[in-house]
């Protein structure tokens, strides 16, 4: 999404150990009309998906996610990271924040979740993948389908993908950083 990727060699900050900060724009500070751009987006790209639900993560997958549950008139769950005595149902996974560097429990309410759903999970980064894999732990556990994933920013070389593709849906980013050193951002195509 060229747009985007504009945007990231604008403004974004490549920082050291391969962390890329958008908070700018994305992650802090949100400038609506490109996350708007970023909903159509993903809504072209899995229209024929056929999904029912948009699933992400808090904070800051919300925002893109949101963008997209509008542009695709379907509903969006974001997992939390602590479970509210109003949830008493839940479904749980595990994440290990590489950025945070810790691990966290995340939690969705089976309610909103039925085996019927078929899910598209987004999130804003792709990087090693974990997050992206306890989305798919909880779209499973609640034995629905997921229909794709889809990323803001992948970072290609901590190789998440890798860990999505032999699943069988559609993934999809929008903007795929090869390289990030010294303050410089590399796309791959
Ligand atoms: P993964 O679980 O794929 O290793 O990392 C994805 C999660 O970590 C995303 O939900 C995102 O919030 C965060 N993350 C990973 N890499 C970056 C990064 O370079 N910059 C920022 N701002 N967040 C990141």
């Amino acid at each position: 999404m060229e747009l985007l990727k504009q945007r990231i060699l604008r403004d974004g900050k490549s920082l050291s150990e391969g962390v890329l900060k958008v908070d700018s724009f994305i992650n802090h500070q949100l400038d609506c009309q490109l996350l708007m751009c970023i909903g159509v987006e993903f809504a072209r790209r899995f229209a024929y998906t056929r999904a029912t639900k948009i699933l992400t993560i808090e904070a800051s997958g919300i925002a893109p996610a949101v963008m997209a549950g509008y542009c695709m008139g379907i509903p969006v769950i974001y997992a939390k990271k602590a479970q509210p005595c109003t949830m008493p149902d839940a479904l749980h996974s595990h994440v290990h924040s590489f950025t945070k560097n810790k691990d966290y429990d995340i939690v969705v309410s089976r309610e909103y979740i039925k085996p019927t759903d078929r899910v598209l999970c987004i999130d804003d980064f792709l990087a090693y993948g974990s997050a992206a894999n306890a989305l798919i732990d909880i779209v499973e556990q609640a034995q629905a389908t997921i229909v794709g994933m889809g990323f803001v920013i992948e970072k290609v070389f901590q190789h998440g993908y890798d860990t999505l593709r032999n699943k069988g849906f559609q993934i999809e980013s929008l903007a795929r950083i090869e390289e990030l050193s010294d303050g410089k951002i590399k796309f791959c195509d």
